[in-house]
């Protein structure tokens, strides 16, 4: 197929910075972070010296311009790899300066647009992300197939930043339905949870984790907030990545896409033990001898990952001493890395602000002197997953059934004591508090209706409430006119 350019370009400046031709054909898009919120011209000359060393075929710039620096039939100079340059068409986006380097709006829509039209003119009909290096770099991709690869696979750098490797499945998502082919990829590849997870939010992905840990973590005995931001950090805050790497982060014997881990032994029945070597905060390294469980799934993956931090020794004595039952998330991520789970310095930092940012304490639950007898919140007693949540008392119990239709009050026992009467649409209007920075505007109330922009944190005034696809505690109509919310991501005030 000949080579060609994109029309979208509407500034070209020739780098010398490139190979000439390339000596592979086009079957990968490798996006990546500026960091600096640039203009194409601001990029082209950057790129035009030749002490910068470093090009990119197309340039998105602040203002979703495009800039044409080295023609696609040539190789860049961009992503720290020969052999991903040769068959990569690279992209540099304007973004801010500081992780998690975001992208402007502009700048990611015409990402998507320019995508789309990579994969036509070079005859591809779909784009993949497998949010895997391995699996990704190992792939022969079919003759219809693009592939997304990304540069921090290839040199030690964030690139493309973790706001747009969160968003590497979506992307993929949004091209190949442009391009009227099916995202689908067969579940042997991603794994059933993938497929699960893959239609969610990110922050439904949070939302469904972290509401299993309610109950489950009051067993485990480590703070809920502290596991999840563990995974979030560590799976690299995306939602693919939340299902796809779940298994390579937290000790699967198989990552979904099939590799395996090497030196582990199976018991043949259900337990991996795997040696590991680990370094201490002095810089030593101890040997840890870790069994692991075949997750049928992440909850379980994560609930496990508690279980090896308070079980993991060195010795006789426990590499986490102190771990157990400590209430205080920031002493608990403090014991986590002073036992040598992590070595880079910014750890500590980094899941305490995932823990803030997500509010993730919400799904603590506090350990108290006596046992309390909780009212649970569900559809029903069986379908613990609808739990919306567990009171200590009854009245508050019955605000939560009440504000949410076809869900009832059951007590310790499981016995049903309260179902709201039929008319349960809540009173409107009513003034709801949103504290999370990523919650969608919706044109109408389901997620089958398109999304306008993110909410800014603050409290609004819900007009009316209607049941709608990806919300369970209904859909409120903003006051102002602008959309939808989900309600199960506010809180009334
Ligand atoms: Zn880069």
């Amino acid at each position: 197929m000949a080579y060609t350019n994109s029309p979208m370009v509407v500034y070209t400046k020739l780098s010398p910075n490139n190979s000439g031709a390339r000596t592979h054909s086009i079957d990968r898009i490798t996006p990546h972070c500026v960091v600096g919120q640039c203009t194409a011209e601001g990029l082209g000359d950057w790129f035009y010296q030749k002490s910068t060393q470093a090009s990119s075929n197309y340039g998105i710039d602040k203002d979703g311009r495009v800039g044409m620096y080295v023609e696609e039939k040539n190789r860049s100079w961009c992503s720290s790899s020969s052999a991903n340059d040769q068959r990569a068409i690279t992209i540099e986006c304007a973004s801010d300066k500081t992780e998690p380097y975001a992208f402007r709006d502009i700048v990611y829509q015409t990402l998507i647009t320019l995508c789309v039209d990579i994969c036509k003119r070079n005859g591809k009909s779909k784009l993949i992300w497998f949010g895997d290096k391995d699996k990704t770099l190992n792939y022969a991709p079919k003759s219809d197939e693009m592939i997304l690869t990304v540069h921090r696979w290839f040199a030690n750098k964030s690139c493309p930043g973790n706001w747009m490797y969160a968003r590497m499945g979506d992307l993929a998502e949004k091209v190949t339905a442009q391009l009227g082919g099916s995202s689908d990829i067969p579940a042997k590849e991603t794994g059933m949870q993938a497929s699960v997870l893959s239609n969610l939010t990110e922050a439904d992905v949070i939302k469904k984790v972290g509401s299993l840990f309610t109950e489950n973590m009051k067993k485990s005995g480590i703070l809920a907030s502290v596991s999840l931001a563990q995974f979030i950090l560590e799976s690299g805050y995306g939602k693919s990545e939340l299902a796809q790497n779940a298994n390579n982060v937290f000790g699967m014997k198989c990552s979904l896409s099939g590799n395996t881990w090497s030196g582990s032994t199976w018991d043949g029945k259900s337990k991996y033990t795997k040696q590991t070597k680990e370094q201490n905060a002095d810089g030593s390294y101890e040997t840890i001898t870790t069994d692991f469980r075949k997750y049928p799934c992440i909850e379980d993956s994560i609930a496990d990952h508690s279980a090896y931090l308070l079980g993991a020794k060195n010795g006789k004595k426990l590499r986490y001493e102190g771990l157990k039952g400590c209430a205080d998330y920031k002493k608990a991520v403090q014991i986590i890395k002073d036992g040598g789970y992590a070595t880079s310095l910014s750890y500590v930092q980094n899941l305490c602000s995932i823990i803030e940012r997500w509010n993730l304490t919400q799904y603590d639950v506090k350990e108290s002197e006596t046992p309390i007898a909780w009212y649970r919140v569900r559809k029903t007693w069986d379908d613990s997953k609808s739990q919306k949540g567990a009171f200590k008392t009854l009245e508050n119990a019955k605000k939560c059934a009440d504000a949410n239709p076809g869900y009832s009050v059951f007590d310790v026992d499981g016995v049903n004591i309260y179902t709201p009467k039929a008319s349960t649409t809540p009173a409107v209007p009513f003034l709801v508090k949103v504290s999370i920075s990523d919650l969608n505007i919706r044109k109408g109330p389901g997620t089958n209706y398109d999304r306008t922009q993110y909410i800014p944190i603050g409290i609004y005034t819900i007009m009316e409430v209607k049941s709608g696809k990806g919300s369970t505690a209904g859909w409120g109509r903003l006051k102002s006119g602008v959309g939808w919310i989900s309600l199960d991501f506010v809180t009334r005030v």
